[in-house]
């Protein structure tokens, strides 16, 4: 399906999944926006030369007035909602903040939407997050979780997530706009921004392969996630958006591997068979509640999407220290 005459709005167009999603509505013909924040943000340069196609409007999710005046400048088919403060840790020492952005933003571009008339026109998609799921109550032991299992938010990141999912999905029921939400289970890649474990590590066994670093600090190695690769996983976002009905969605893998577990893999991939001389655990990067284990079950989105993924765990590492390495190069001495 074309995406030719349409226009979408990406909040989040600086993070890993707005770059993603914004190649591909641009790819399908869409005249695509980004709501981006901040009088003069860090990471503007750097958007417009990897997405130069892509129309920048200036507004937060903090400000409703801002994201009135993003809905009516970028008149949009679809809505990918995907600005957030989205770090677990970050959120512990941040959790108003949290609430406000990632909590309290989803209404207020709701209501953007909804109050310049376009409940009808406008399909939205919410980024909601495994994170919900807690790892607790752990209800489907072997299948993972699915649509229908319990939610218990461990973190202020994962409580603001369930309070965006069900203003969503309550928008969806209330005004009968067309909200999916999808529900995804930890996704990483080359864009995945350095402050998350993955992407720190595949950094750090790129600057220790070129001999530029001896060792990575870590906090808890044992918890287990997930992961799978953001291109596939913007995919789903889309095909969310295209299904005749709204409804919402798990994307996730169906396997689970420990943080020891990429690195094993990480280090693998340089020739290093052991990593534990190379890692220290500093328990600053521990966080006062951690989710144990999160497995997702793809099966509803398989099915009814015919969405799946193209990448797997091994191959998703292998993508992001080859890129790791490349970046570490360029950057080198000639
Ligand atoms: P990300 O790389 O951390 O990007 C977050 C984006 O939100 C950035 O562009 C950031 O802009 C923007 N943002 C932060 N505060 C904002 C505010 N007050 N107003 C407007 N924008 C603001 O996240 P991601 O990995 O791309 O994830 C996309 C979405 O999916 C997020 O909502 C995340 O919580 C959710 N999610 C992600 C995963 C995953 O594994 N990646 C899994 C499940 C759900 P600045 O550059 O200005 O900070």
């Amino acid at each position: 399906m074309s995406g030719a005459s349409k226009s979408a709005l990406v909040t989040g167009i600086t993070g890993q999944d707005g770059g993603h999603i914004a190649e591909l509505l641009h790819e399908q013909g869409y005249e695509v926006f980004g709501l981006i924040r901040g009088q003069s943000n860090p990471r503007k340069a750097a958007v417009e030369a990897d997405l130069p196609f892509v129309k920048l409007i200036e507004g937060d999710l903090t400000d409703p007035a801002a994201l009135v005046h993003a809905v009516d400048t970028s008149d949009p088919d679809e809505v990918y909602n995907l600005g957030a403060i989205s770090h677990v840790g970050y959120s512990f020492k941040n959790p108003s903040l949290t609430a406000e952005v990632t909590g309290k933003g989803v209404l207020n571009l709701l209501e953007a939407v909804r109050l310049t008339g376009r409940a009808e026109k406008t399909k939205f998609y919410q980024a909601s997050t495994s994170e919900m799921f807690g790892g607790l109550d752990y209800n489907r032991p072997g299948s993972g979780y699915n649509e229908d299992s319990l939610f218990h938010p461990r973190s202020p990141y994962g409580v603001a997530k369930l309070y965006g999912h069900w203003i969503a999905k309550n928008y969806r029921e209330s005004y009968g706009m067309f909200v999916a939400c999808g529900i995804l289970f930890n996704h990483e890649g080359e864009r995945r921004g350095i402050e998350f474990v993955t992407r720190k590590i595949t950094d750090a066994v790129a600057r220790i392969h070129l001999g530029l670093q001896d060792k990575i600090e870590l906090g808890d190695l044992w918890p287990k996630r997930d992961w799978g690769y953001a291109g596939d996983y913007v995919r789903g976002m889309w095909q969310m958006l295209q299904h005749p009905e709204p409804d919402d969605f798990v994307l996730a893998t169906g396997e689970t591997h420990s943080i020891e577990d990429f690195l094993t893999e990480a280090f693998a991939a340089v020739g290093i068979d052991d990593w534990h001389p190379y890692v220290v655990q500093n328990p600053a990067f521990m966080r006062p509640a951690e989710v144990d284990i999160l497995l997702g079950d793809p099966a509803k989105a398989e099915q009814t999407l015919g969405w799946h993924r193209d990448v797997d765990f091994a191959g998703l590492v292998k993508r992001m220290i080859d890129h790791d390495i490349a970046l570490q190069r360029k950057n080198l001495p000639a």
